[in-house]
């Protein structure tokens, strides 16, 4: 594939959508794979719905996870273009493809009533019927809707991929009707392809009593990537599953080369699939702790130190990365947590008063002296008996449950030698 130029033109309207970030990064990578670029405009023409701030907010967002732009300095704002598109829909009106209505501008349908076709780059082959109403493409409020603001910005960016989401399909007709009455003067004959070619990405969908629906921002944490960012998911993980559902290829990829960043994986279209993925949270957490477990200590500290802030105390981040750093780097890393605020639920018992039992106390006096798991252990196992316990494995347990008041924990004598 020659250089391409992908861009995303998000509507500042509201908190950094997961839709919104899946479209960046489909729409980085696909750049990345063909040595293209990768811009961003802002469509604000919707000037009710648009919310101060949040245009910086989604930069910023997007930053977390490591998408940048190519065009930092240089972001056109469909808000400060009024008086382009105005010229672009008055000369349409001064060659009779459009005319004014009520204080708006509408396209003239073209009698040609011809299918039109597009090649869709994640769907093959389109087709709709020309459009059979005169659209709006200039409101009142001298600002275009998104179709004309799209045509124009589109050809000024250079844009040649359109990645954008399945919704728009069903007006795909108009846009490119649209295109040929700005930019060909034989529009009423025959369809001329637009600069840019075509690909609609599906939209995340979730169960919802049995029928499948869009994210909510209102009903959904899934909706919103802040929600994540809360939680303690690693962003690694939040784009690791964005590229399983967003490309078939993906997994397999990433058996493959376990190791290799997920920036150099080739991206390709063909492979984005048009059925709407389905939200899979199991899947989130099994990529987030798969992505945990082989991580080294010295990346995992500054994650779970940025994660809780002073809300843990010194002595408390010891006993936690004590514990985390169990098995880490082995062949078998321990899988305990799939995001930072588990830290809390899983290693419960380091944040609350010890229980002081009989048999607690009697343990603790047993393995007061010891400093090494090495000695620990044929001591325990001997002593077993003299505890009332048929073997180690029993003493263990009974001693596991009520130090940590679970059936399942990390390394026994590790925590026995936090707590006691
Ligand atoms: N503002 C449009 C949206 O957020 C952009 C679609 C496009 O990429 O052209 O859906």
């Amino acid at each position: 594939m020659a250089k391409q130029v992908f861009r995303i033109a998000p509507s500042p309207t509201g908190e950094l959508h997961i839709g919104t970030l899946g479209m960046a990064l489909v729409n980085y990578m696909m750049a990345k794979a063909s040595g293209g670029k990768f811009l961003i405009r802002i469509d604000d023409t919707d000037t009710a719905r648009t919310i101060e701030g949040a245009e910086k907010r989604l930069l910023e967002g997007l930053g977390k996870f490591g998408i940048v732009f190519d065009n930092p300095k240089n972001i056109l704002r469909q808000s400060e273009r009024g008086d382009i598109y105005k010229k672009v829909a008055e000369d349409l009106v001064k060659r009779n493809l459009a005319y004014h209505d009520d204080g708006a501008i509408r396209l003239r349908a073209p009698q040609n009533k011809e299918p039109i076709k597009w090649d869709d780059m994640a769907r093959g082959a389109m087709s709709l019927p020309a459009i059979d109403r005169d659209p709006v493409i200039l409101k009142s409020n001298g600002l275009p809707p998104y179709s004309l603001g799209h045509i124009i910005d589109d050809t000024e960016m250079g844009t040649t991929v359109a990645v954008r989401g399945e919704e728009w399909i069903a007006s795909t007709n108009e846009h490119i009707q649209l295109y040929n009455a700005v930019y060909n003067k034989d529009v009423f004959k025959k369809t001329i392809p637009t600069a840019w070619k075509y690909c609609h990405i599906p939209v995340i969908c979730i169960l919802d009593n049995g029928n499948k629906r869009k994210l909510s921002k209102r009903k959904d944490r899934e909706a919103l990537v802040e929600n994540f960012l809360t939680e303690g998911y690693p962003t690694r993980a939040v784009i690791e599953y964005l590229l399983t559902i967003y490309n078939t290829d993906y997994e397999i990829w990433r058996e493959q080369n376990p190791n290799v960043d997920w920036r150099k994986f080739n991206f390709r279209s063909e492979k984005i699939g048009s059925n709407s993925p389905l939200f899979d949270r199991d899947k989130l957490d099994s990529i987030a702790r798969n992505i945990i477990a082989e991580m080294t200590m010295k990346e995992l500290e500054p994650e779970v130190r940025n994660h809780f802030g002073d809300k843990l105390s010194e002595e408390q981040y010891k006993n936690v990365f004590t514990l985390l750093a169990i098995d880490r780097g082995t062949e078998r890393p321990r899988k305990d947590i799939c995001k930072y605020s588990e830290i809390l639920t899983e290693f419960d018992y380091l944040f609350k008063p010890v229980k002081m039992t009989p048999l607690l106390k009697k343990y603790a006096e047993l393995i007061s002296g010891v400093s090494d798991k090495d000695t620990w252990f044929p001591l325990v196992k001997e002593k077993a008996t003299d505890f009332g316990f048929k073997n180690v494995r029993e003493f263990t347990q009974a001693v596991r449950v009520e130090l940590t008041g679970r059936e399942k924990s990390t390394d026994l004598y590790t925590i026995s030698k936090i707590l006691l």
